[in-house]
C-alpha cells in the first residue's frame, strides 16, 4: 500500500505551450513527492516468533504501526492526528475488546496498551476504526485493507492541512488541496466523521484567524451515480452527449433534488451524506466540456445542512473550479494532474514488492 501527497506549482503548469504535451521530466522537475508506504497482512499471515499470533493480530499491529508513521520529518504523525482529532471532538465509543474471547469493552487511550483483563492481551489506539470486525466469517481482508487504506488518506489529507494552516498558513490563500476520491468515509472508520467534520471546521476557523483566508479543498469522484447523473442530464436525444449545458456549468444540488433525481433516500428525513460525507456534491463541466463530479469541504456549520445549498455552503468554490479547469487542461479520462501524478508515484514501490515483503517476514 502506498499513499502519496504530490504538490504542484500551477503557474508553471501554465508556462507550458497549451499546444505541447509536456515531458514526464517537466512533471517532475515542478512537482514535490511524499509517500507513505507499508505493507499490510491479509488473513492466514502470522509473524515468525509471535507465540499464539493470528492474522488479525498481525493486522492489528500493522495498522498501528503504519499510523505511527509521518510523511515529512519534523511534523506529527498520522497516530497523532488521529488522537488529537478524536480528543478536540470528545470522541467516544463503546465497542468491544477486539480479541474474541474477551468481554470486556475497549478502553480508548493513546498508543498501544494492554486490555484490562487478566490476560492483558495488547490493544491499540487503532482498535478505534473497527477494522478487526472485518476479519470475521463472511468478510475478506480485502474489506479491512480497503477501508483502511480509505481511512489513511482522509488522516494524510488532515495531517497536510494541520501543517499548512499551523506552520505555513501563508500558503494558503494561493494552495488548493484536493483529495483523489469522495470527501466521505465509510464502513466502520465512519464513527470518526464527527471528528473529520469538526476538525475541518476548527482548522478553517485558524486559517481566517491567522490567514484571513478560507481553506479551499475538494475531493474528486471518478465514477457512481452523480457522474452518470451529470453525463445523463447533459444528453440530448438529437444532438448526443455533452450537449445539454454550456461549459463552466455549475450544479449544486441539496438534498431534495439528491434524493427526487441522483439516489432515493435510504430511510426517510436522513439526507444523503449525512452518515458519511464532509463534503457537498458539486457537478461542473469544465471549460473544456469535461464533467467533474466534485465534494467541496464542508467547512463552516452551514455547509452541515445538506438541504441548504447556498452559495456559503461551497466555500472557495471560484478558486476550487478555476483550479479544476487549469488541470483539466491535460486531463486524462476525466483525472486531475495531481491524481495520476499521484498514481505514478504509487506505482514506483510495486515493482519491488518482493523486497518489502520479505522485510515484513523478516527474511531479509
Ligand atoms: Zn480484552
Amino acid at each position: 500500500m502506498t499513499a502519496s501527497v504530490v504538490a504542484i506549482k500551477l503557474e508553471e503548469l501554465q508556462a507550458i505551450p497549451k499546444d505541447k504535451i509536456p515531458s514526464p521530466r517537466v512533471f517532475r522537475e515542478m512537482e514535490d513527492v511524499a509517500a507513505l508506504e507499508a505493507v499490510l497482512p491479509g488473513l492466514g499471515v502470522v509473524r515468525k516468533g509471535v507465540d499464539d499470533d493470528t492474522a488479525l493480530n498481525f493486522f492489528r499491529q500493522a495498522t498501528f504501526d503504519t499510523l505511527s508513521s509521518s510523511i515529512a520529518k519534523d511534523h506529527e504523525t498520522l497516530l497523532e492526528t488521529l488522537h488529537d482529532i478524536c480528543i478536540k471532538a470528545g470522541f467516544q465509543t463503546n465497542i468491544d475488546c477486539p480479541m474474541s474471547d474477551c468481554d470486556r469493552k475497549f478502553i480508548h487511550r493513546p498508543g498501544s496498551y494492554p486490555c484490562q483483563c487478566e490476560r492483558r492481551e495488547q490493544l491499540f489506539e487503532t482498535d478505534i476504526l473497527r477494522l478487526h470486525e472485518y476479519f470475521d466469517d463472511g468478510h475478506s481482508a480485502g474489506e479491512a485493507l480497503n477501508r483502511l487504506m480509505s481511512t489513511i488518506e482522509i488522516l494524510v489529507l488532515l495531517n497536510v492541512l494541520r501543517f499548512f494552516v499551523n506552520k505555513a498558513p501563508t500558503y494558503l490563500a494561493s494552495s488548493v488541496f484536493v483529495l483523489d476520491g469522495p470527501l466521505a468515509i465509510f464502513g466502520t472508520p465512519a464513527s470518526l466523521l464527527g471528528s473529520i467534520r469538526k476538525e475541518l471546521k476548527s482548522l478553517n476557523q485558524i486559517a481566517m484567524d491567522k490567514a484571513g483566508t478560507e481553506i479551499a479543498l475538494f475531493g474528486l469522484e471518478k465514477s457512481g451515480r452523480f457522474k452518470e447523473h451529470w453525463q445523463q442530464l447533459d444528453w440530448q436525444d438529437n444532438q448526443g452527449p455533452r450537449s445539454g449545458f454550456p461549459e463552466k456549468t455549475v450544479i449544486v444540488p441539496d438534498d431534495e433534488y439528491i434524493s427526487t433525481y441522483v439516489k432515493p433516500r435510504n430511510k426517510p428525513g436522513k439526507p444523503f451524506g449525512e452518515d458519511t460525507h464532509f463534503g457537498r456534491i458539486v457537478l461542473y463541466k469544465t471549460n473544456r466540456g469535461k464533467h467533474a463530479v466534485i465534494h467541496t469541504a464542508m467547512l463552516n456549520e452551514l455547509s452541515d445542512n445538506f438541504r441548504d445549498n447556498s452559495a456559503r455552503c461551497y466555500v472557495r468554490l471560484g478558486d476550487i473550479l478555476d483550479t479544476v479547469d487549469q488541470m483539466a487542461t491535460y486531463m486524462y479520462d476525466d483525472a486531475l494532474i495531481p491524481i495520476v501524478r499521484a498514481h505514478a508515484h504509487a506505482a514506483i514501490p510495486l515493482k519491488q514488492g518482493a523486497d518489502i515483503i520479505s522485510t515484513l517476514l523478516g527474511e531479509s
